[in-house]
């Protein structure tokens, strides 16, 4: 099998599988929020698990809340977050109209609640305009959401700049960095967030396992009962997974810049052959991206038939979008970018991890290409 969408979920790491094995090998009861010693041990590691993340990502350990994944997060942050407001006049959220479905539908329910909602465009690159975005950062504003990188192109979107505007004036901000982490340095020493967003699968972690930063003195209403996670997130959280996805984020940081580096020659070539080798191929999203994804079209192809000869080939890839009851619907993302619903429906992601081979690669070109040619698209002359 050659697995090429990693942006749905990545493999257990070797060394997160061994020990999330051992650690769910005991017996033990493990509810950090029991008095007795049992509950104190536990208790010692999920705050160790903390402490790590909090290391990596440039925050404090209380600012941390494990929640059970990256939806989760950007609801308890868009959700959480409004209904403690400090200033109730201001009613108005602004986001981009690429977010993540997590983003989107925590937006949506707001509006029942009194919100508007602006969703602000990306250009047809792929990037949202910053000077777009904070046009739209008015005194009626209450939280900006910006996603760190697209999950169907890859394409990195303006936080840093965005953050810093919408912090000095008193706006929230919100990135979901679901997609960033493990890809590019993800830091709070960077990108000056009051929230934060992770999921653990997407960096070889399991799933079930996502985190919140939530910053010093930033209000947030629980959206379940229960005191854990020092008020901001009830139920009790599982020590393992916490610990996992500590694991996880350590080993994804060490020699991050050389595995970006590796993985983005094998992308690249890949789009290349591609594009090389079929007529009329595109990439969608040709701003600055994450390394290890690409959004490729074959404008007259359904991208759905492509998949499942794909997958009858063993080659793993994605539409990105959702697929309802075997009808693949146009994915919002690309349709923001300009493309019509019947373009979105021919392209194609293709999304890398950091043990993919050039062979897994050449392997999947050589099948993309077959396809594509019988499907429609002649091959170029070689
Ligand atoms: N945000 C982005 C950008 C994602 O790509 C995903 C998952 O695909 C999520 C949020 C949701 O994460 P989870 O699968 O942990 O709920």
């Amino acid at each position: 099998m050659v697995y090429l969408d990693h942006n749905a979920s990545t493999p257990l790491a070797p060394e997160v599988a061994e020990a999330l094995a051992r650690a769910l090998s005991t017996t033990l009861p493990t509810n950090p929020s029991s008095v007795h010693a049992t509950g104190r041990a536990a208790r010692a590691r999920l705050d160790t698990a903390r402490a790590r993340v909090a290391r990596l990502l440039g925050c404090e350990p209380r600012e941390v809340v494990f929640t059970a994944s990256g939806t989760e997060a950007d609801a308890l942050a868009i959700k959480g977050s409004w209904l403690a407001r400090p200033e109730p006049h201001r009613t108005r959220v602004v986001t981009s109209s690429v977010e993540h479905p997590a983003v989107v539908f925590a937006a949506q329910q707001l509006k029942a609640l009194g919100a508007t909602v602006t969703e602000v465009p990306p250009a047809p690159d792929g990037q949202v305009p910053a000077e777009a975005l904070l046009a739209q950062l008015g005194p009626d504003v209450a939280l900006c959401s910006l996603m760190w990188a697209n999950n169907e192109t890859g394409v990195l979107q303006p936080v840093a700049e965005v953050a810093r505007a919408a912090r000095a004036a008193g706006i929230l901000f919100h990135t979901d960095a679901v997609q960033a982490v493990g890809k590019v340095e993800v830091s709070l020493r960077h990108v000056d967030a009051d929230l934060l967003s992770l999921s653990a699968h997407k960096f070889g972690g399991p799933a079930g396992v996502g985190v919140l930063v939530v910053r010093r003195g930033v209000k947030l209403e629980a959206l379940s009962a229960g005191h854990q996670e020092g008020g901001r997130r009830g139920g009790t959280p599982s020590v393992a997974l916490a610990e996992a996805l500590a694991l996880a984020l350590e080993l994804s940081q060490q020699g991050l810049a050389e595995m970006a580096g590796r993985t983005a020659a094998l992308r690249n070539r890949l789009e290349h052959a591609v594009l090389e080798r079929t007529h009329g191929a595109r990439v969608n999203g040709t701003a600055p991206r994450v390394p290890n994804t690409t959004n490729l079209r074959f404008d007259g192809i359904d991208a759905e038939t492509l998949l499942i000869a794909l997958d009858l080939d063993g080659i793993c890839v994605s539409t990105g979008a959702a697929c309802a009851s075997g009808t693949l619907q146009a994915s919002h993302v690309l349709t923001a970018m300009g493309l019509q619903p019947k373009a979105a429906r021919s392209s194609l992601r293709v999304s890398l991890g950091p043990r993919t081979t050039a062979d897994e690669v050449d392997t999947a070109v050589d099948a993309l290409v077959r396809h594509v040619t019988r499907l429609g698209l002649g091959a170029a002359a070689a």
